[in-house]
């Protein structure tokens, strides 16, 4: 495979960039090697700077669930373009992708528009924190929230513990007000509910968490702790970045039917723009500025470029058996995969998200239970997949994403680059 001008680019881009890049994982430095630099996308390939293509299961780390460059949402995105591109005004556009999320989805009523997930869960903590009266949050090991400071924390040792600052930067005294538990352990968000009685503002979790591998928690566990929050009066916030569009119109609230008070999405609702949001009911959103007295801004909030790539994709999703379609496609991979039965894997999907491990648990829900020793056969996997057109995240942790371009073909291409792949193991 040729790569000489990614190597070179990746040369320039680090006497710019700390390691090279815009965001860590970028660099490649879990599967090791030089990033390839991407040239273009259309449907469900990539091409890089070298010329080669590939067929594409990061689609951005999901936000083209209809693939990349998609007539549809380009010429949205065009016809709002020629028009001015900001005004820090109010548009038409934020009211017409209100309308089209709040009128699908029965589990918020008002929505907030922001331009990062990041921003969508720092402001949405902000306004559990404002709205409770509470200081303190509830975190589980293995989801990721972005990088906002009260969120880069990592689980102690034991049961109930404050977090260990994942990242150089963050005060001590913030992780003081960050709870991390596991996930799938009851007892452990008991046991923190005894504890902190009454100072417990949120408890986030992903309700799908597709950041650390695929941990698919138990319907009833997402029960669980819509009742704990209940009993306590304590806001349950479901980070839907991911899982939110991905996994239905109403995300995962909608696939398990469990009302979370605060909703988070990112991701897809930006249509490949920089877009988040957060929404809950009508009470809770009265807390937010002007409304009320819990702070929260933006210059590009609600931007009418991207308010309009994400209408023009959200509008493809709500056609008939669009999600349907997409889930059987992924069925299709999956089963091609599982026809190699020389190795010791398994693989873990949910709608279009899939997730390969090598382990033959049948489950695993919590990000303990992953053998991080095995992600070394990732990395050989990773590079033969590369070699034989196949791009996907470049770490063992990351899943993959199904988009609505992905052909049969493609489909049938990539079961034959896995196995030639995992001959090289
Ligand atoms: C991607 C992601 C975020 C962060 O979103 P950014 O747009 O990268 O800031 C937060 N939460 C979840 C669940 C995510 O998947």
């Amino acid at each position: 495979m040729k790569n000489e001008i990614s190597v070179q680019l990746f040369e320039k881009a680090k006497s710019f960039f700390p390691g090279g890049v815009n965001s860590p994982v970028r660099a490649f430095r879990s599967v090791g090697g030089t990033p390839i630099f991407i040239d273009k996308g259309k449907g469900s390939h990539v091409w890089d700077a070298d010329g080669n293509e590939y067929i594409d299961y990061c689609a951005s780390w999901g936000p083209l669930i209809l693939g990349h460059a998609n007539p549809t949402v380009l010429e949205a995105v065009e016809k709002t373009m020629k028009n001015g591109t900001s005004f820090g005004a109010p548009t038409r556009l934020e009211n017409e992708l209100a309308e089209l999320i709040l009128s699908n989805n029965p589990y918020i009523e008002k929505i907030r528009f922001v331009s990062s997930g990041t921003e969508a869960v720092m402001s949405a903590i902000r306004l559990a924190r404002g709205f409770t009266g509470r200081n303190k949050i509830l975190k589980f090991e293995g989801c990721y929230h972005g990088h906002s400071d009260s969120l880069l924390v990592k689980a102690g040792s034991g049961l109930v513990t404050f977090g260990e600052t994942s990242s150089a930067g963050v005060p001590e005294s913030f992780v003081k007000e960050t709870i991390v538990v596991s996930l799938n352990n009851k007892e452990a968000v008991i046991k923190a509910f005894e504890q902190f009685k009454d100072e417990i503002a949120c408890v986030i979790i992903e309700p799908i968490p597709a950041n650390n591998g695929l941990l698919l928690q138990a319907k009833e566990y997402l029960q669980f702790l819509r009742e704990i929050c209940t009993v306590n009066k304590t806001l349950l916030l479901f980070d839907e970045v991911i899982s939110g569009f991905r996994i239905g119109f109403a995300g995962a609230a909608g696939y398990y039917d469990v009302k979370p008070d605060l909703i988070t999405y990112g991701k897809i609702i930006g249509g490949g723009f920089p877009v988040g949001a957060y929404g809950a009911r009508k009470e809770i959103m009265a807390s937010i500025s002007p409304e009320g007295n819990v702070y929260q801004a933006g210059t590009l909030s609600g931007n009418p470029v991207a308010m309009s790539a994400g209408i023009a994709q959200l509008t493809e999703c709500l056609k008939p058996n669009f999600y349907k379609d997409l889930e059987s496609k992924t069925q299709v991979l999956i089963q091609g995969l599982k026809r190699n039965t020389k190795h010791n894997f398994t693989v873990f999907s949910v709608g279009s998200i899939f997730w390969l491990a090598f382990t033959d648990k049948k489950e695993i829900r919590c990000a303990e239970d992953i053998d991080s020793d095995s992600m070394k056969h990732f990395k050989t996997l990773y590079h033969a997949l590369l070699e034989n057109g196949v791009y996907s995240g470049p770490s063992g942790y990351e899943v993959g994403f199904m988009s609505e371009a992905h052909t049969h073909e493609d489909i049938e291409k990539t079961i034959r680059a896995f196995e030639i792949a995992f001959e090289k193991l």
